[in-house]
């Protein structure tokens, strides 16, 4: 059981909610839907997008087929998995690029087949995607260097003090925009980046490694840690806690996994970063449903990518979460399910 030292959730006292969810009539079509994820050290993926993606396929269109693949952080599998999927006659492909450069050969051959590829979450960047659904990422990194500066400011920590960043994988433009909109702030804080490290495919373990590192070298000089997501938080924080680092420093994440919700619950995480993946795999299934039958709606906003196109795009809003409004987010949300109470606390 997870001891609530920093705060009471006053949901962990009524763990109840209901589950209902009426199914409408399907269509008659059987269209197969590729779903392609791209890691498997990350929570949310096999947690969140795959289920919410699945269930509202299976809503809007009772006769289709969902197939996944998960990349497992390896750029050539994720094209061999979406080969395979053009092979037996998908009709979209719904593809979250391990490496976002490296995907674009994949868009090239949906294209010569006559196959939309919507972007999800991460951008690839070819011109010949037909769609993007992600979050704002640059104001995820803004979220997280601000909650990490405010954090450091109101517990009286002097300007000039030293701050470590944990970003996201060099082969995922999310990464890229976190770490931009982070800087944002980071840069013009008073606080001093001591060192930097791009995470390799997102893994906890390699942060952690690095984490190691930069303790003994720096000890007690880092105030503060800026991590991409919950999974590096978590490695930064298991590697700061190896080292009997006393006071603890705040630690940023993303992801609201439930790991991370229950370090923030016992003190040893500071925030995350809400995306509400319900509404984006949804969004995603929606999207894919109407491409198998012909539709082209419109984005909300487009997005540029190489080669100058703008790609039709929506994109959602994070939020800053902290102790203080877990319970109006993801336990509001049922985001773990109807059971999330019971399941933090
Ligand atoms: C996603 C994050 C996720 C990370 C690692 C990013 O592209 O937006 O939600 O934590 O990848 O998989």
């Amino acid at each position: 059981a997870i001891l609530l030292t920093a705060v009471t959730l006053t949901a962990c006292s009524n763990g109840s909610g209901n589950g209902s969810g009426g199914g409408s009539t399907g269509d008659a079509a059987n269209a197969q839907i590729g779903l392609l994820l791209p890691d498997s050290v990350t929570a949310r993926y096999e947690a969140a997008d795959k289920p919410f993606f699945e269930a509202k396929v299976k809503e809007l269109c009772s006769g289709c087929k969902v197939l996944y693949a998960n990349a497992d952080g390896d750029a050539s599998k994720q094209q061999q998995q979406a080969e395979s999927m053009l092979t037996q006659g998908v009709k979209v492909l719904v593809l979250d690029p391990f490496d976002g450069e490296a995907a674009a050969s994949i868009v090239g051959e949906a294209k010569a087949k006559n196959v939309p590829v919507i972007s999800y979450d991460r951008l690839i960047n070819s011109p010949d995607s037909d769609y993007y659904i992600s979050f704002d990422n640059e104001k995820v990194g803004q979220l997280q260097g601000q909650a990490l500066v405010d954090k450091l400011k109101k517990d009286g920590v002097p300007s000039g003090s030293g701050i470590l960043m944990v970003n996201g994988s060099p082969t995922d433009n999310n990464a890229t925009l976190f770490k931009k909109g982070a800087h944002s702030v980071i840069d013009s804080s008073g606080y001093k980046v001591l060192a930097e490290y791009d995470t390799p495919g997102w893994d906890p373990a390699k942060a952690q490694d690095w984490v190691s590192g930069q303790v003994s070298q720096f000890k007690d000089q880092i105030k503060g840690v800026y991590a991409a997501n919950d999974g590096t938080g978590g490695g930064a924080i298991a590697a700061m806690k190896a080292a009997n680092l006393s006071p603890l420093p705040p630690v940023t994440g993303q992801d609201a996994e439930l790991a991370g919700i229950q370090r923030i619950l016992a003190g040893d995480q500071y925030m995350t970063v809400y995306k509400a993946l319900k509404p984006e795999a949804e969004k995603a299934a929606e999207l894919a449903v109407d491409l198998t039958k012909g539709n082209k709606p419109k984005g909300d906003t487009t997005v540029d990518t190489a080669g100058g196109a703008a790609i039709q795009s929506f994109l959602l809003t994070p939020v800053s979460v902290t102790t203080d409004n877990i319970e109006s987010t993801v336990v509001k949300d049922e985001f773990y399910g109807s059971d999330s109470a019971a399941k933090i606390c």
